[in-house]
């Protein structure tokens, strides 16, 4: 592209007109605000970031209060934002920042891009973002973009692809007003070029070589498909005699990791699901009744879950010995964070 300083100007000419001005982390903007919203926002929409960042800067109004916070408590705030993995590092990062940067963020690239959870875009946004230092970012929107104005051709996952995402992405960052430009290419991929685009809304067709070719829903090329493997589990809703709900933390890491669930059991297991009780966690149980399947997808398989229902019979006293489970109020929940697959079926 031979005139980047007249792509900039026009993205931000765009933004200034047509951009989101009104996000409640560009309020009180401050490196941990605009921290905390970027790693909501990886995987996850504005709309649905909003409320969830709005209830967690509440709890958490800095750094301190976070790194300070019980873990349970920050993936209670994370409950239904999926990706829970983001919710620990965040936790962690605090944590560091707190106890070897004295509760500032620290504000070199090298520095921040070795926090736990933060890659180099999200390195880049945040200090391009909150203190207008010149750093290139390459989120998914800003990726759907470069691939249609270069016409890039292969999936943006692939190494290679990337690579060439990340040159086109350095050469259009202009080198002033990085706070709003990085916001405008943001918003412009989130609100006009879209998955499906707008181009007749979009302030640099002149620029774009998909547009021109009239081919831009051909851009990214979609992933590779694979067929997800499935895999199956059973999940126990044990209640007991005040009609609370048996969970158990799942360990600190994989999948739902630090989570609280409910307990599982094989197939196998499941055909005597009284003695499995029994053995595992001390309880004798009434008849069960299996629920329909519910199927929950991750980005690597699917999870077929079959909740298996029954009454807890004999005392829960021995089952409270152990430290990694509770029994649940539904009515008064307690602030833990549960996996969204939990939560539908205990709503159910
Ligand atoms: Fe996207 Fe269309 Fe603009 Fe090209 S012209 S950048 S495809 S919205």
């Amino acid at each position: 592209m031979n005139n980047n300083h007249t792509f900039s100007q026009k993205i931000l000419s765009w933004y200034s007109k047509h951009g989101r001005h009104n996000l409640p982390w560009q309020q009180n903007r401050c490196c941990y605000r605009v921290w905390v919203s970027e790693i909501m926002l990886q995987q996850t929409q504005v709309v649905t970031v909003i409320p969830y960042f709005e209830r967690f800067i509440k709890r958490f109004p800095d750094i301190r209060t976070l790194a300070d916070a019980n873990q349970d408590e920050v993936l209670h705030l994370w409950t239904g934002l999926g990706y829970y993995a983001r919710a620990r590092n965040l936790h962690k990062a605090a944590q560091l920042i707190r106890d070897e940067y004295q509760n500032n963020f620290p504000e070199d690239y090298a520095s921040v891009l070795a926090l736990p959870g933060i890659g180099p875009s999200t390195a880049g946004a945040i200090l391009a973002q909150a203190l207008g230092q010149r750093h290139v970012i390459l989120d998914g929107n800003v990726k759907r973009v470069l691939t249609r104005l270069y016409a890039i051709e292969g999936w943006p996952g692939k190494k290679a692809i990337e690579n060439q995402l990340w040159e086109h992405a350095t050469s259009l960052t202009p080198d002033q007003q990085l706070t709003d430009y990085t916001q405008a290419i943001m918003d412009l991929g989130a609100t006009v070029c879209a998955r499906k685009p707008d181009c007749t809304s979009c302030p640099v067709t002149t620029f774009c070589l998909a547009y021109q070719q009239g081919t831009p829903t051909a851009f990214p090329t979609p992933r590779p498909r694979k067929t997800l493997p499935i895999k199956q589990t059973n999940m126990l809703v044990l209640q007991n005699e005040g009609g609370e709900i048996l969970l158990e933390q799942r360990p600190p890491s994989g999948i739902w990791g630090g989570l609280w669930s409910l307990p599982e059991c094989t197939a196998e297991q499941a055909k005597d699901i009284e003695r499995w009780c029994q053995q595992h966690l001390g309880l004798a149980i009434c008849e069960t009744q299996a629920q329909a399947v519910l199927r929950h997808t991750f980005s690597h398989f699917h999870l077929d879950i079959t909740p298996i229902l029954s009454q807890v019979k004999s005392p829960a006293n021995h089952v409270m010995e152990a430290s990694n489970r509770v029994w649940y109020n539904t009515q008064q929940p307690e602030s833990l964070g549960l996996p969204t697959a939990v939560l539908k079926i205990l709503n159910q």
